[in-house]
């Protein structure tokens, strides 16, 4: 399998290169040359299969140059042990239609543990199969999650060093207290004055100025990626959509190869585009719920087929979402667009440029077809947690409650009975401030002590890897300007 660029099919590379360089030389995103199939025997095969198994059997159909030794070092390596279920992903029921998959049992609570864990040793695996000699230097912009999962994935990981930023005021406490407080040797956080997109932006000018980049390469050092526009982030998320049906199927619930819909809480269109290839390499796929917060910009580019990020931008109970510039999205577009390399490097030519760009009808019927967009605010959010544990005893986070207020709306909408699972993206304990205000408790207490005062109101337990946070030493301190993070890079590595 080879893997070109969004933006030019000319440049063509093994997996092992597109994951140790994160982003094409070109801006574009590596993508598979065409979608490897799995056919309804595989999922039969798949059925009785433990999590291991399944991530092996998908790993092996994109990773075509690793070894099969080589998936099974890196797939047992990140779900053996570091995750507090048995399955990293488990299905729980709420209602005969309606299902979430808990991707937060993680070292950090967040579904990118799930893809973060894997993605160190996918990256080691890669520098040495493509013969590299330098210091990896991961460089990752967070809206909160990433950078805490980055930091826990990378510590202390041979061959390479983590520098992570984040809006200074745009996480939450315990988010910032998560990524302040990390051990390692290899690590650096740094806080920026400005938003998620800022920071973003700020780490695809670093990859793409060669003169930077140059320099540091002679110093021995060369840049990658774990955002999520990294396809080493994609490919291990692409496991928990197959998993998921397959435990549906397993309850019997449904029969194979019935379809089903997938909500999902999006903010940079990494975790439901991972959906998006589950359905093309075969998975039964009705619609995918695509559920967006006030910063609703996918919402209306799904229903009118223009981008436009020119809004103001909000931040809300579920920051993780609060994103303007989806960079996944740019691998959706190269499919809708039958891999029209020009035509993407056009569009984000004027995504740079005005800020906005406009599909053609074509590819916005097929987005329509498949993909369902809606958004509801902070008030709908904290009414759905508050409900959701009257009528389930279930308590979901911010991100969860606005996949679950969305997918209620679409059901009123469409009537649609499609059995249907929510992707659970956090533990309700990473925003327990706004969780316990939709469970209507006041929460005016430091936030570790919301921590004791949900998991003691609600019967539910802290998690490990939140335990005693309050008591860890603070390591990080610097707030760098928005437009000065190639300083913060150059003081880390000299
Ligand atoms: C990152 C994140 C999201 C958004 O996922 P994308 O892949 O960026 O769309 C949603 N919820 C939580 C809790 C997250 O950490």
């Amino acid at each position: 399998m080879k893997f070109n660029s969004t933006r030019n099919r000319e440049i063509e590379v093994t997996s092992a290169f597109a994951i140790k360089n994160g982003l094409a030389s070109d801006g574009g995103l590596y993508v598979p040359e065409e979608f490897p199939k799995v056919s309804l025997n595989d999922l039969e095969m798949l059925l009785d299969k433990d999590y291991i198994q399944r991530a092996k059997f998908i790993l092996s159909k994109y990773l075509t140059d690793f070894t099969a030794d080589e998936i099974e070092y890196c797939v047992t390596k990140a779900y053996t042990s570091k995750f507090d279920s048995e399955n990293p992903a488990p299905v729980v029921k709420l209602t005969d239609n309606q299902y979430v998959c808990e991707l937060w049992h993680g070292p950090t609570c967040a579904f990118k543990d799930i893809a973060l864990q894997i993605l160190p040793y996918l990256m080691k695996t890669s520098i040495k199969k493509t013969g590299e000699d330098k210091t990896v230097v991961i460089l990752v912009a967070t809206s909160g999650d990433t950078g805490k999962a980055a930091l826990e994935g990378f510590k202390d990981v041979e061959g390479t060093k983590i520098i992570v930023f984040f809006p200074n005021n745009g996480v939450s406490d315990i988010q910032k207290l998560q990524m302040v407080t990390q051990e390692g040797n290899n690590v650096y956080v740094f806080g920026i004055k400005g938003n998620f997109d800022n920071a973003q932006t700020g780490v695809k000018e670093i990859f793409t100025d060669k003169e930077f980049c140059d320099k540091f390469n002679e110093k021995g050092y060369m840049f990658s990626s774990a955002n999520s526009i990294n396809f080493g982030r994609l490919v291990p998320q692409v496991v928990y959509y197959f998993s998921s049906y397959l435990d549906v199927v397993k309850s019997g619930d449904i029969k194979l190869g019935d379809k089903i819909n997938f909500a999902v809480p999006t903010g940079n269109f990494g975790n439901i585009l991972a959906a998006y290839y589950a359905m093309n390499m075969g998975l039964p796929v009705n619609k995918l719920i695509c559920a967006s917060n006030r910063n609703n910009i996918l919402t209306d580019f799904i229903n009118t087929g223009i981008y436009d990020k020119n809004r103001e931008f909000y931040q809300t109970a579920s920051p993780s979402m609060d994103i303007l510039i989806s960079s996944n999205l740019e691998r959706l577009l190269y499919e809708l667009a039958d891999k029209d390399d020009k035509l993407i490097a056009e569009l984000m030519n004027e995504l740079k440029n005005k800020g906005r760009y406009v599909i053609n009808k074509e590819m916005h019927n097929r987005i329509k077809d498949l993909f369902y967009g809606g958004f509801i605010d902070d008030d709908k959010t904290m009414t759905v947690i508050g409900n959701t544990y009257k009528e389930h005893q279930y308590v979901p986070d911010t991100h969860t409650a606005v996949a679950i207020g969305v997918y209620e709306d679409y059901i009123k909408n469409t009537g649609d009975n499609t059995k249907t699972i929510i992707m659970s993206t956090a533990s309700p304990f990473k925003f327990s401030k706004d969780v316990l205000k939709g469970l209507g408790k006041t929460a005016d207490f430091d936030d570790y002590r919301l921590l004791e005062i949900l998991a003691e109101e609600f019967s539910l337990n802290i998690p490990k890897p939140l335990l005693n946070l309050n008591k860890k030493e603070i390591r990080f301190n610097e707030v760098y300007d928005k437009n000065n993070m190639k300083d913060a890079v150059t003081n880390s590595l000299n």
